[in-house]
């Protein structure tokens, strides 16, 4: 097991570093740390799906492994993400991954949390794929199916802890942090991996907001 968890570990080890410190891309928090798995590392078949499916690329390694399906997250944080208490939504128009507390956890910074960009950006190496946010966030709703699907609000804003903590630096033109970028010269636009059937699923849960 240990072996098969080394892509896994590394990458993540990799990605959710902030001005060299690793932290929770949630909360910011840089102790009790561990590495969640959007889709449940239990779930092969789910994964095998997925790929007949194109939403995860057939290179891709698998559900254990792939670190495109992981986060650095804390105890608590991990907590409610695996509880299905919240989710996070990919947001292609501002290319923004937002937390949303649909449980309405009342403790903080879940509160504060609600509706903001946290610390993954697409354009950064092993980026999570945005079409696993969402098969989690069909649970989440599963789970909660009284809720009313939430409205985001037109400017989304950061994180509290990414500018006030200086562990990354917000760039006004880009309105990405540059912490997490790729150096420039191998800067490129990496291609969300969301095939058509989940843009699809995407513009259908919006159309769904006032159902
Ligand atoms: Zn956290």
């Amino acid at each position: 097991m240990r072996d098969r968890s080394t892509a896994f570990d590394t990458g993540i080890n990799k990605r959710d570093v902030f001005n060299g410190r690793r932290a929770c891309v949630f909360c910011g928090a840089r102790r009790g740390l561990t590495h969640a798995h959007i889709v449940p590392k239990v779930e092969d078949e789910t994964w095998e799906e997925l790929k007949g499916l194109g939403w995860v690329p057939q290179q891709a390694k698998d559900v254990v492994q792939e670190p495109r399906n992981g986060l650095q997250l804390c105890r608590n944080c991990h907590g409610h993400f695996d509880d299905l208490s919240v989710f996070v939504r990919y947001v292609p128009e501002v290319s923004k991954f937002v937390f949303m507390n649909f449980s309405n956890i009342t403790d903080q910074p879940y509160v504060n949390l609600h509706q903001k960009a946290i610390g993954l950006q697409p354009l950064e190496r092993c980026s999570p794929m945005a079409c696993l946010f969402l098969i989690h966030e069909c649970r989440v709703r599963g789970r909660h199916p009284f809720r009313q699907n939430p409205f985001l609000p037109q400017n989304i804003e950061w994180a509290h802890w990414i500018p006030w903590t200086g562990m990354a630096i917000l760039s006004t033109v880009s309105h990405h942090f540059k912490a997490h970028l790729l150096p420039p010269r191998r800067r490129r636009r990496r291609r969300i991996v969301m095939g058509w059937k989940a843009g699809a699923m995407y513009k259908e849960l919006r159309v769904g907001r006032g159902a």
